[in-house]
Parts: structure tokens; C-alpha cells; sequence
């Protein structure tokens, strides 16, 4: 049964998306089966893994707002062992159309239930935002990837995220943990990288990874190759560190 493995916080531009696509395929390269399931409008994991638009018939608003089945939605991607629930556009209209549907926070946890059988590990990128759809991916969830930005104001928002989590947890899901807390952009040589890194250790302790992201200008150019970082410069620190991420990942599972 798949570990289902939110990826999420509130603010853009942190490395959620990076992170998806990076260990979903780092996980998928030690050979377990990986679904990424993009549930962000921008749709920049689906075609950060190489899925082209024309080949998308239905996607993840599909799953939510009309109960297509997510069997229908999957597509492989450009990395082995990694398959995708594709997101696009049509998506930015769900968070409205979904607000007066019954049992409207549990359309993801349903659909991803009936295929968990199918994957080692399910993984659901965010979009920047504490909405319905955050909600879903919490209530599917087992475990929430934060994925910690390197500078001043780090922490910021971080207690907004925390009370989501709790209202989930107390409504929707008991279960739900944290899975890690990922410092991403971050340059330890710095004064600043120094400084953030202490206090979000200070804050998240032990659920901080030891793998960190530092800033890698490869890691910004594959997803317009629509490769995983792995396969497009196989040597780049990037490629390095999110699969140092995935081993990281695996041994939390017993997997490694
Ligand atoms: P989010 O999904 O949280 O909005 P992204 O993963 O899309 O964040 O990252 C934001 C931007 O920063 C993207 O252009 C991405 O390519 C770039 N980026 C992410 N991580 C790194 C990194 N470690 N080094 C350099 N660029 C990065
Ligand atoms: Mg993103």
C-alpha cells in the first residue's frame, strides 16, 4: 500500500514543485512505483515530467469536481516508475465549483484510495494556497513534505500551515504527520543560510531532513527539458541531493 506523501506550503516559489518532481523520480530510480499527482492549476509537475498538454484528456479537476475515476487520468512521465495525474488550467475554477458539494474535502482521499494498492509511494504537489484543494490533499494524506525556503522570513506563515494541519487532523484525518521539513534554496556558507537553518532546526528538530537543497541552476533549467533532475544532468549537485532526499525518505519508511 502506497505511503501517500503531501507536498505543502502556503507560499509560492519555495521548491514544492522542485521537490515532487525530484524525489518522486529519486524514489522511483530505487525502484519503487511512484505516482505524482499534480493538484496546483500551473500544472508545472505535470509538465515539469515531460507530459505533453495534447496528450491530457482528463485530468485531476476531472477527479475532483466530477468524479471521473484517477485510473483514466494517469499518464507516464519522461522518468521510469514515476506516472502522473496531470493538472491543468481548467483546474483554478475548482476551488468555487467544489464549495457547495457534499463531502467536497474527501474527492482526493477517495480517489487516490482506490488505487493505493498500485504504488509504493503517492506524491501530491501543492499549490500556494490553504483551500479546498489543500484540504483534500491533507485528508488524503498520511504525511506532510514541507519544503522550507532558505531566507529571511523563513518561518513566516509556517503557523498558518500548522493550524491547517490541526484542523484537519481534528476533523478529517487523526493520522496525518509531518512527514520532514525540507530547507530548500539554502547556501550554509552564508550568514543567512546559517541563520535559517538554526531557527527552523529550533522550531521542527529532529523532523528537519539532513539532506538540504542548496541553490543549483540545473535543478531551475530541466523542467523546461521536462526531465527529472536525475535524467538531465545526472552529476549536478541537484541530482545529488534529491536522491540523498530519497534515501532519506525510504529509510523513515523501512524502505531502504
Ligand atoms: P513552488 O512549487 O513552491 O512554487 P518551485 O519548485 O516551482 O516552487 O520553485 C520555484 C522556482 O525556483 C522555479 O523556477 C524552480 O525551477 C526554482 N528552483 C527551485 N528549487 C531550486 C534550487 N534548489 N535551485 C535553483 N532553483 C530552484
Ligand atoms: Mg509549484
Amino acid at each position: 500500500m502506497a505511503h501517500v506523501i503531501a507536498i505543502a506550503n502556503q507560499k509560492g516559489g519555495v521548491g514544492k514543485t522542485t521537490t515532487s518532481v525530484n524525489l518522486g523520480a529519486a524514489i522511483a530510480s530505487a525502484g519503487k512505483k511512484v505516482l505524482l499527482v499534480d493538484i496546483d492549476a500551473q500544472g508545472n509537475a505535470t509538465s515539469g515530467t515531460g507530459i505533453q498538454k495534447s496528450l491530457i484528456e482528463q485530468d485531476i479537476y476531472d477527479v475532483l469536481v466530477n468524479e471521473v475515476p484517477i485510473e483514466e487520468t494517469i499518464l507516464p512521465s519522461s522518468h521510469d516508475g514515476l506516472d502522473v495525474v496531470p493538472a491543468t488550467i481548467q483546474l483554478s475554477g475548482a476551488e468555487i465549483e467544489l464549495a457547495p458539494q457534499m463531502a467536497r474535502e474527501m474527492r482526493l482521499k477517495d480517489a487516490i484510495d482506490s488505487i493505493r494498492d498500485q504504488y509504493d509511494y503517492i506524491l501530491v504537489d501543492n499549490p500556494p494556497s490553504l483551500g479546498i484543494i489543500t484540504i483534500n490533499a491533507f485528508t488524503a494524506a498520511d504525511s506532510i513534505l514541507i519544503p522550507v525556503q532558505s531566507e529571511y522570513y523563513a518561518l513566516e506563515g509556517l503557523g498558518q500551515l500548522l493550524n491547517t494541519i490541526k484542523l484537519v487532523q481534528k476533523h478529517f484525518n487523526p493520522d496525518l504527520k509531518i512527514e520532514g521539513v525540507l530547507l530548500t534554496m539554502t547556501d550554509p556558507r552564508t550568514n543567512l543560510g546559517q541563520e535559517v537553518t538554526t531557527e527552523v532546526r529550533n522550531y521542527f528538530g529532529e523532523q528537519v531532513y539532513k539532506t538540504f537543497i542548496p541553490r543549483n541552476v540545473r535543478l531551475a533549467e530541466a523542467p523546461s527539458h521536462g526531465l527529472a533532475i536525475t535524467d538531465y544532468d545526472a552529476r549536478s549537485k541537484g541530482a545529488e541531493v534529491y536522491t540523498a532526499l530519497a534515501k532519506e525518505v525510504l529509510a523513515a519508511h523501512g524502505d531502504f
